[in-house]
């Protein structure tokens, strides 16, 4: 067996749902054109609705037409895709998927090799991997790897308590925890932006930067998601893995070697490092919104409180802003600003690293401050990095005026970088778990989250809605970078395409 092509045998729980048909079977297909999928492969969908081995062909066909386009090949990889109606609440419908793996397995060769991807409801998290492991799924000569998705549980104790079950049918080795920002080409560079270039580390530290800024914004607003939404908010959706995912990158010491063990710990003292948030600290550090009604992308449209399944005195922020201290000798000092939410200004993510300012200005007139330099990472939609500089006006005298050093990712090789979910799927074929939240970076994240998330349920904020659709969010998250003498750096600004 190829280490760059292993064979496996996929089965996905949840294989009607929107998860499967948007990002898993498009994201299969693509690792088959590429040859990184061994042929000696297959894939079990189970969900409970009955559908014939044709109807699941159909909808498999139908899902990579929409999101990939018209292909050829199609018969042959569809030919490879098998369907068994299971209600995974029963655990004796479990036998019948065994009985269908088994044979599989003998008919394509693939050597017990076995990933179990769960693409539902955390509510069956546990259950599936108990009737997994009880009813013998797990093979005994090949590998095994559970594929979770978020949410990772809902407070620590809840996360806690998942996990310890989970542990008893799987080994941590073998729990692949989804946090798809660790999948994305620019949050995956950070590491190399940092540890490749002899520029950035000497000041990667709170001698020369002055803050750190971490922008994730949505147009869209809840959508359809309301009854999710209500019971999570922007928090526990976004803060608790992907913004802190990526404070962890940014902040992390240098790892011994590019290996799991090696970047993962690194990862798991910035968490530790981060000084926790409680009693008053949470008002004056945090920030929560809700989005009123207002005008997105030149359309009306309606308030949080008046969505589909959503509370109309709901108390669920979909915006957060933040400001977290690294307590450790590099960071001591640096503020890491985060900020997300729905139904914003634009639809990005961003990274702006902003340096300290030079000690004297010699260009500019007095009352004038030279632009601080910055490096801005460009995570979505547009892919790339734009360094700011100063440098001279052109003409007679020597006057500065900012530049932009700009790398935009789609202008170098002309094509989009490949999905999340693709790259992951593939490190999950080839066992390297890297880009996957281990236990102790859950653990951590929730810990730190807690003391906040359970202050604002019980606490009603009497302002909501406090931000209007198509804005940045709510004025306070402006006034606790403005009392701090920083400002959001603005995303639209810092667009690649603008620079
Ligand atoms: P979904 O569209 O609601 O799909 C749920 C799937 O579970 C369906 O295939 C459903 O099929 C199946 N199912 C429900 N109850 C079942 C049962 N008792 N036994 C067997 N199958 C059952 O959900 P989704 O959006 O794909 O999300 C799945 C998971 O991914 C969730 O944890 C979600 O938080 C996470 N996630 C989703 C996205 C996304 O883009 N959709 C993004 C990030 C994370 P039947 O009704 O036929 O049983």
């Amino acid at each position: 067996m190829s280490e760059n092509q292993p064979s496996a045998l996929i089965t996905i729980f949840g294989a009607t749902g929107d998860l499967a048909n948007r990002k898993l079977f498009p994201s299969i297909y693509h690792l088959f054109k590429k040859d990184r999928l061994n042929p000696k492969f297959a894939v079990v969908g189970t969900a409970r609705r009955e559908l014939s081995t044709e109807e699941f062909h159909n909808q498999v066909k139908e899902s990579i037409l929409d999101h990939v386009g018209p292909e050829e090949e199609l018969d042959e990889f569809i030919s490879h895709f098998y369907y068994i109606s299971l209600d995974v609440a029963n655990t004796d419908e479990f036998s019948k998927l065994k009985s269908l793996i088994d044979q599989l397995d003998e008919h394509y060769h693939i050597g017990g090799n076995r990933i179990f991807y769960l693409a539902m409801a955390p509510q069956f998290f546990e259950t599936i991997a108990e009737s997994l492991y009880k009813k013998n799924l797990k093979s005994a000569f090949g590998f095994n790897r559970l594929i979770i998705e978020k949410p990772f549980g809902h407070d620590f104790a809840s996360a806690k308590e998942l996990n310890d079950h989970i542990r008893q049918a799987f080994d941590e080795e073998e729990i692949y925890r989804i946090d798809h920002y660790l999948g994305k080409e620019m949050v995956q560079n950070i590491e190399v932006i940092r540890f490749a270039n002899a520029i950035f580390e000497p000041l990667w530290n709170n001698r020369f930067i002055s803050n750190i800024q971490v922008t994730s914004s949505e147009t869209l607003g809840v959508e359809d998601r309301g009854r999710y939404y209500e019971g999570s908010g922007a928090l526990r959706d976004m803060v608790q893995n992907h913004m802190l995912q990526m404070v962890a990158l940014l902040a992390m010491e240098p790892p011994i070697r590019l290996n799991t063990h090696e970047i993962r710990s690194e990862k798991v003292k910035v968490l530790r490092a981060l000084r926790p948030i409680t009693g008053n600290e949470i008002a004056k550090s945090f920030i929560r919104g809700q989005y009123d009604a207002g005008v997105s992308k030149e359309k009306a449209v309606i308030a949080y409180r008046e969505e589909d399944h959503v509370d109309p005195n709901s108390n669920t922020e979909t915006f957060v802003a933040g400001k977290l201290m690294i307590d450790n000798f590099r960071w001591a000092g640096v503020p890491f600003y985060i900020r997300t939410g729905k139904r914003l200004t634009e639809k990005s993510t961003k990274i702006v690293v902003q340096f300290k300012d030079i000690p004297m200005n010699l260009y500019l007139k007095t009352e004038e401050t030279l632009n601080p330099n910055l490096l801005v990472i460009h995570i979505q939609p547009e892919e790339g990095i734009t360094l700011h500089l100063n440098a001279k006006k052109a003409g007679q005298f020597m006057d500065a005026t900012p530049i932009k050093l700009n790398f935009s990712n789609k202008s170098t090789d002309g094509m989009n970088t490949p999905e999340a979910y693709e790259k992951l799927l593939y490190d999950c074929l080839r066992g390297d778990a890297t880009n996957f939240a281990h236990w102790d970076e859950v653990a951590l994240s929730w810990t730190y989250i807690d003391p906040i998330a359970k202050a604002w349920e019980e606490t009603k904020e009497p302002s909501f809605p406090n931000y209007q659709s198509g804005s940045m969010g709510p004025k306070k998250a402006i006034e606790l970078l403005d009392k701090d003498g920083f400002h959001w750096w603005p995303v639209t600004d810092l667009d690649v395409e603008n620079c």
